[in-house]
């Protein structure tokens, strides 16, 4: 999708540091990081929001939930507990309109969040 952030480091166009890779998704570490591992596990396909993915309903949702938790290995914070986060909708903080996964562990997470 034109003038998409999240678009563009899929096509290469903006660099990021791309941790992990499906064919279906891409995760790349955050660039203002709330935790020692905090990287964003997106679809490839542009979805504006969790929602918009769960109702295309074609096994994407899933996609990205598994290399969340492949990260979350890969970073070794998964023995030890880390946190998915989908910020939907402006009230939740969602400021890219194509929908991510935050993965955050690597230090204790406190409940609720702000
Ligand atoms: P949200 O506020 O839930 O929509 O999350 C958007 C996230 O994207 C924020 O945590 C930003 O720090 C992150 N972000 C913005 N631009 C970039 C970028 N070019 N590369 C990596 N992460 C980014
Ligand atoms: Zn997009």
């Amino acid at each position: 999708m034109k003038d998409c952030l999240f678009c563009k480091i899929v096509a290469k166009e903006i660099p990021a540091e791309i941790v992990y890779e499906t064919g279906r998704t891409l995760a790349f570490r955050d660039i203002d990081p709330k935790a020692p591992t905090h990287v964003l596990v997106i679809p490839k396909e542009h979805h504006a929001d969790a929602a918009a993915l769960a109702e295309a309903d074609d096994g994407l949702t899933d996609e990205v939930l598994k290399a969340a938790h492949a990260v979350a290995v890969l970073d070794q914070v998964a023995e030890r507990g880390y946190r998915v986060v989908f910020n939907t909708g402006p009230a939740a903080g969602q400021t890219v309109f194509h929908t991510h996964a935050h993965v955050l562990g690597g230090r204790d997470l406190t409940w609720p969040p702000g």
